[in-house]
């Protein structure tokens, strides 16, 4: 069956920005899945010392017929290769790739728990997500726009493509 997922990308490389482009291309790559939509970019200052590159934050739409685990365990192999070559060349890992929702699925599994449990409190997920789907539902959680990330959101900039 054809299910609908959201992925969280962050990096805070010294070029998190190509780091996140690159992500989205791997994404696409996925088996059984396809990229349906990508949100803007957004920069965000990091929090505690500022002499670190931004964060940059996007959101991803994915069509795919793998399972909720199936799909966690690819985001999980593609942020080791990431944190590799990070390893190799620039220092610590920073691809962060969450799973956000799967269809309307509540889950509390060990290793997944759907909707993503910071999901309503962060602007840099709320704000692309609501770019992909303003109308979005959330189960357990209620309508996108009412959730308490966009309290932050003039923190966060986007960027132009
Ligand atoms: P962060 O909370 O900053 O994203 P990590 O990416 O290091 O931290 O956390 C990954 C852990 O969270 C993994 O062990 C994974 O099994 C677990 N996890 C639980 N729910 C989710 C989800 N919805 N998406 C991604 N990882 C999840
Ligand atoms: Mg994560």
């Amino acid at each position: 069956m054809l299910s609908h997922a959201y992925i969280g990308l962050g990096s805070n490389l010294d070029d998190p920005l190509t780091h996140v482009e690159r992500a989205l291309g791997e994404l696409d790559r996925l088996p059984l899945t396809r990229v349906a939509g990508a949100s803007s970019c957004y920069a965000s200052r990091p929090v505690g010392p500022q002499d670190q590159p931004d964060f940059i934050n996007a959101v991803a739409h994915l069509e795919t017929r793998l399972s909720p685990l199936s799909l966690l365990d690819q985001l999980q192999a593609l942020e080791q290769r990431h944190a590799r070559v990070r390893q190799r060349h620039w220092g610590p890992r920073t691809l962060d790739l969450d799973l956000l929702l799967y269809d309307n699925q509540c889950l509390h599994h060990p290793r997944l728990r759907l909707p993503h449990p910071e999901l309503a409190n962060r602007a840099f997920v709320v704000v692309p997500l609501h770019e992909l789907a303003p109308s979005l539902e959330l189960p357990g959680l209620g309508a996108l726009a009412t959730l308490p990330g966009w309290q932050d959101a003039g923190d966060l900039r986007a960027l132009l493509p």
